[in-house]
């Protein structure tokens, strides 16, 4: 009998790989504006036409790239973010697996530009199915912009699995949202079918906070922060008014990542304990800072999880800063002297 073992060539491998980092056009606009933020972009413009099925695009102002970066960067596990292991440890980047621009190019047309500020001409790339078809030097302004062509056009059964434009919009404004919070000191915009849907001058995280959840916040939020040696935490958190039957406006980041944790919700929840009724969700947006070395954020493809290496110190550290933000609104019960 012939051995049977072969290795996948690299556009499977990637195929596969795509499966966990871009699962829908959302996906590919936090990638991609994450990555313009690493590049240290002060101005990102994000690009959609029919909620990213036929058009998903993000320009940067950004390092942009050589023209051998340029095509380095479409190979999985390529990335300028780590080197060694102990770089995982200290991760202060938004990305550093290198999987998502592999990623992309194996699930839909891309066309890249980019020029560093050092560089005379610019290059241009296309790619289909992980392949180069096309490399040129082109004049672009520096940075890059990066447009992703017909998502799954080669896998019909994802292109089919995708939601109506709507939901898929919802989504993607859900990430840019998130994206967008986190760096007050970047002008971006977001454009969909022709229509701005935003434009977000820099400005602060309070600005940034009211012109994307809405204007009524304004004087509906407390100001939280605590320093700590162990953590800093900083950003908003509503007024108990504020707090709404449905889970909406609820925000953690921890180095400026976006997370999800039902933990830390709790412990924002045990804050306001009698303020709101129990079946109702205050608005926050929370900023932890934290010594990179006591989180994992490679728990998971899109790093929305991670793990506290102390999670009950962060858990109490959080519950004490809203805690103390809310001060003005306990209506525990004090002595009453009259009686
Ligand atoms: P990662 O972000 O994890 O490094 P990616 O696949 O997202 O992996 O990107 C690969 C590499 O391509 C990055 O490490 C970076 O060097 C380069 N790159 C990607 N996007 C940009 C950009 N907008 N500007 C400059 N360089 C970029
Ligand atoms: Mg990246």
């Amino acid at each position: 009998m012939p051995d049977k073992i072969v290795l996948l060539p690299d556009n499977i491998a990637n195929q596969i790989a795509a499966g966990e980092v871009i699962q829908r056009p959302a996906s590919a606009v936090k990638e991609l504006l994450e990555n313009a933020v690493d590049a240290g972009a002060t101005e990102i413009k994000l690009i959609i036409v029919d909620a990213g099925k036929t058009l998903l695009q993000v320009v940067d102002n950004g390092s942009g790239m050589s023209e051998t970066d340029a095509r380095m960067c479409f190979e999985r596990h390529a990335t300028s973010k780590i080197k060694s292991i102990e770089d995982l440890f200290h991760i202060k980047t938004m990305g550093f697996r290198g999987e998502a621009l592999a990623s992309i190019a194996a699930v839909a047309q891309v066309e890249l530009k980019s020029k560093r500020a050092e560089d005379d001409a610019g290059t241009l790339l296309e790619i289909e199915n992980s392949t180069v078809m096309r490399q040129e030097p082109v004049a672009v302004p520096n940075g890059t912009s990066i447009a992703m062509k017909n998502l799954f056009f080669n896998i019909p059964a994802r292109r089919n699995f995708l939601k109506s434009n709507a939901a898929e919009m919802r989504h993607i404004v859900d990430e840019f949202t998130r994206v967008a919070m986190s760096f007050p000191h970047i002008l971006f915009t977001l454009t969909s079918n022709g229509q701005q849907l935003f434009h977000l001058e820099i400005g602060t995280l309070k600005q940034r906070v009211v012109q994307l959840l809405g204007n009524h916040y304004n004087a509906k939020m407390v100001t939280v922060k605590d320093d700590t040696d162990y953590l800093n935490i900083y950003g908003f958190t509503g007024k108990p008014e504020t707090a709404k039957k449905t889970r909406g406006d609820q925000y953690f980041f921890v180095n400026n990542r976006f997370i999800k944790s039902a933990y830390l919700n709790h412990a924002v929840m045990n804050a306001y304990q009698e303020m709101i009724p129990s079946d109702s969700f205050p608005m926050y947006v929370l900023f932890i800072e934290i010594d990179p070395e006591q989180v994992d954020v490679n728990v998971h493809p899109t790093k929305q999880e991670i793990k506290f290496e102390d999670e009950k110190i962060v858990y109490a550290f959080v519950q004490a800063a809203v805690k103390h933000a809310l001060a003005q609104f306990s209506i525990t019960p004090t002595l009453d002297f009259n009686l």
